[in-house]
């Protein structure tokens, strides 16, 4: 599965909100920093409305979303990189995720001790970034030398890393992060074996108080206007209504959330924000027993998608009979979709879209 790590500062709301996620009261959220010291991992639910409307036509038993897994970081103080803190675990930890959900403290509280002694939102992204390129600075400058050796001695690999790790290490040097380096196609898989820190998408969570839930404040605003200038997602929350959300049942959520002036919970908003980030998209599995959501990246072809139900299905595969989601909903289901030629046979090469709905024919 994919995995989006939170990190942040301490105190700025990662526990409270990590805990909403997985609806567990457990890990109590303390106004100490470093009250979170073993990373947490839960799995959420991606919330798409597609797969219920699918569910009711098709009368599945059983309704089975797909899933995010969310790991609660320890908390990271300036110094990480050179061993402050629980500076190690906390980059042992990231180098594992996907993605990095970045938590940023936008909500004023004398009552709750901020580290670095001020709101300043803005300054404290800048400090944890660059822990993460510090980190990175690190490896890579650990790697030259063996590189240059193998790379004088004609091997052809080395040659390419050495000016992939040199390029990487003149930005990181001018103080931006990997992900911001130019490679071409064919360099990605050398560049991820890197397992950088500063490579890793960010989504900024700016954590405000819950007055500003709606509207965000000035704190966020300044998130979202650096967040733009990176090409980067920031989304505003209210750790402490989310958590107040998560205890309360279905039906009342909604009113909840009309009196506070929000659309949705801000959690689901920030589980689909984690999926755009991670270009990741679904596709869904219909029939009478249950009506299934799967991920898979965009540009995935058939049977690699196939391949996330059970490898024999892709090691077998046939053809995917494939159905757009518009299609099944306009047509009421797989036979009426069938009847008007909807029903498309797809093969190896094609390349799965968002919403497919999808019934694989494979050898076995
Ligand atoms: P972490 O160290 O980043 O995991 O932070 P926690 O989730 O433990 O939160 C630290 C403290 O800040 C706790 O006492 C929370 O109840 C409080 N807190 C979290 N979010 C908010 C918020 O939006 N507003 C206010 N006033 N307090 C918050």
């Amino acid at each position: 599965g994919f995995k989006c790590g939170i990190v942040g500062l301490p105190n700025v709301g990662k526990s409270t909100l990590f805990n909403a996620l997985t609806e567990t009261a457990a890990a109590q959220a303390a106004n100490y920093p470093f009250c979170t010291i073993e990373p947490n991992v839960g799995e959420v639910a991606v919330p798409d409305p597609r797969l219920e409307k699918l569910a009711a036509i098709a009368k599945s038993g059983q309704i089975i979303p797909t899933r995010l897994t969310f790991v609660d970081i320890a908390g990271l103080v300036r110094g990480a990189s050179k061993g402050e803190g629980l500076g190690n675990q906390f980059l042992a930890n990231i180098r594992e995720v996907d993605a990095i959900a970045h938590v940023v403290r936008c909500f004023e509280d004398s009552d709750i001790t901020h580290v670095e002694g001020k709101i300043a939102p803005l300054a404290d992204i800048e400090t944890i970034e660059t822990e993460l390129m510090l980190a990175d600075l690190d490896s890579l400058e650990k790697r030259v030398d063996n590189l240059t050796k193998k790379a004088k001695g004609n091997d052809k690999d080395a040659k390419e890393q050495l000016d992939l790790v040199n390029r990487t290490l003149v930005l990181l040097r001018e103080g931006k992060p990997a992900r911001l380096v130019e490679r071409k196609p064919e360099e990605e898989r050398t560049f991820s074996m890197l397992g950088l820190l500063s490579s890793k998408p960010v989504l900024y969570v700016c954590n405000v108080e819950e007055g500003s839930a709606a509207t965000g404040n000035a704190f966020s605003k300044a998130v979202e206007e650096q967040a733009a200038k990176e090409g980067a997602v920031a989304v505003v929350i209210s750790a402490k209504i989310e958590s107040e959300i998560a205890t309360i049942s279905r039906e009342e959520r909604a009113e909840f959330l009309e009196t506070l002036g929000l659309e949705e919970a801000g959690l689901d908003r920030l589980i689909r924000a984690g999926y755009r980030l991670l270009d990741l998209i679904t596709y869904f599995t219909v029939g009478p027993k249950e009506a299934r959501a799967w991920t898979i990246h965009r540009g995935t072809k058939a049977p690699a998608a196939a391949g996330v139900i059970h490898t024999d299905f892709e090691k077998g595969f046939i053809r995917a009979e494939t159905i757009a989601y518009e299609d099944y909903v306009a047509f009421g289901g797989e036979a009426g979709a069938r009847d008007a030629g909807k029903l498309r046979l797809e093969g190896k090469e094609y390349v799965v879209a968002d919403g497919d709905v999808m019934h694989f024919r494979f050898n076995t």
